[in-house]
């Protein structure tokens, strides 16, 4: 008898499950809205100009391939915490910041989940927004959490019900970790404003909860600076403790080289230091120490100021290609007399959620081989001139 016999079959994650599906499909033209991918307006994953700088001068050096230390590279990890929290950050000027390079956006999370669960023990509750991406919940669930959700979405307005956020937050309890996206909100791309995060941070100040930032898309709405508003309010706030998982993958277009960190805010430089000392034990526990290479580009990029302005200058053409395609689709909609997708327009970043029904959403599959996700998310991302016609008219056509 095998020691696996036992072992059931694990359902199949809905989102990988469904570009298998894709791959498999023989149909010229299909179109894959399902995966969270950015692509340029050849449909290709893009590599960017000054990560293939960085590449090419690191083929060239050569280099001996050593381990890195356990939370990362130095260099990563102090520009990291200045594209977050702003370079002129009272927090970094403070040592209050402790910061580890992570695998992915992914490792961001389940190492800080860890972490958080050892601190919280037995009660250790988190708060996650209704709709959220499906691995917040693997992962907390993973590390021994108790699930809450808050309000999020509206879906009469296709947008944010604040007020219901607002009345969630408000009855968890003190010590209770809130799961928040920094911007870009996956699934639904529906976000806070400046004012809506300063009324949240207070609530949740007021109710000592611990803010734990998601950045998976920062510069993929507004801009760098812009798009780290939740993060910067929360630095001005006067919250002692706060985290902020971030992940390069979209904004690199880094996504097999997992490249992310974990930053934990203490309240002074030797809480950080303590809490360091944590994330490093945490981490050794799973898997010893970073991947690379990853690393090197992303800092190679960050530290030289001329890579730099080229990154910046690449990431805004991707974030003016992503509002083009989403204005694109509102316009093609409307003008194929269905006026009332315009909410996509007030949503940000890579996705939609675009109130189309499981069914619609299958039939675009089946008749259209249009790829999205049965809660009717679609990656706009995906979505170039070539195909954005035939999207619209499958659309129109289920609608
Ligand atoms: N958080 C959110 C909200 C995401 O959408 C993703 C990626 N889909 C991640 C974290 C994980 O990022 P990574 O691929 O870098 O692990």
């Amino acid at each position: 008898m095998s020691f696996f016999a036992s072992v059931e079959m694990a359902p199949g994650d809905p989102i990988l499950g469904l570009t298998e599906a894709f791959v498999a499909d023989p149909r010229p033209g299909k179109i894959n809205l399902g995966v969270g991918i950015y692509c340029d307006e050849q449909g290709k994953i893009p590599l960017m100009k000054a990560v293939r700088d960085v590449e090419q001068s690191l083929a060239k050096a050569e280099n001996p391939r050593g381990y890195l230390p356990i939370n990362g590279l130095k260099a990563y990890n102090e520009l990291t915490q200045q594209l977050l929290f702003g370079a002129d950050s009272p927090l970094l000027a403070e040592g209050r910041v402790a910061t580890a390079q992570t695998i992915g956006g992914s490792a961001a999370l389940r190492v800080a989940a860890d972490l958080l669960k050892q601190t919280a023990g037995t009660g250790a509750k988190i708060a996650i927004s209704n709709p959220s991406w499906g691995n917040h919940h693997v992962v907390f669930r993973t590390a021994g959490f108790e699930l809450l959700e808050y309000r999020y979405y509206d879906k009469a307005t296709h947008g944010l019900d604040f007020a219901g956020m607002l009345e969630d937050l408000g009855k968890l309890e003190p010590g209770t970790v809130v799961l928040l996206h920094a911007c870009c909100h996956n699934p639904t791309g529906v976000d806070l404003d400046a004012a809506q995060w300063q009324q949240a941070i207070e609530l949740m100040k007021e109710r000592q909860l611990l803010p734990f930032v998601d950045a998976a898309y920062q510069g993929f709405d507004k801009g760098l600076d812009a798009d780290a508003t939740a993060i910067r309010l929360l630095a001005a706030s006067g919250i002692e403790a706060f985290v902020v998982a971030n992940s390069y993958s979209k904004s690199f277009s880094l996504y097999g080289e997992r490249v992310g960190a974990i930053s934990m805010v203490g309240r002074d430089r030797d809480e950080a230091a303590r809490v360091l000392s944590r994330i490093k034990t945490t981490i050794r526990s799973i898997y010893s120490s970073p991947a690379a290479h990853g690393a090197y580009l992303v800092a190679g990029v960050l530290g030289n100021p001329e890579l730099r302005a080229s990154w910046e200058d690449e990431l805004g053409g991707m974030r003016t290609r992503i509002h083009e395609m989403r204005a694109g689709l509102v316009d093609g909609l409307v003008a194929a007399g269905l006026p009332q997708f315009d909410f996509i327009n007030r949503q940000a970043g890579m996705f939609s959620y675009s109130g189309l029904s499981k069914a619609q959403v299958e039939r675009l599959r089946e008749d259209f081989a249009i790829y999205a996700l049965t809660s009717g998310r679609i990656c706009v991302a995906a979505l170039n001139r070539a195909n954005l016609d035939a999207v619209v008219a499958a659309i129109a056509a289920v609608s």
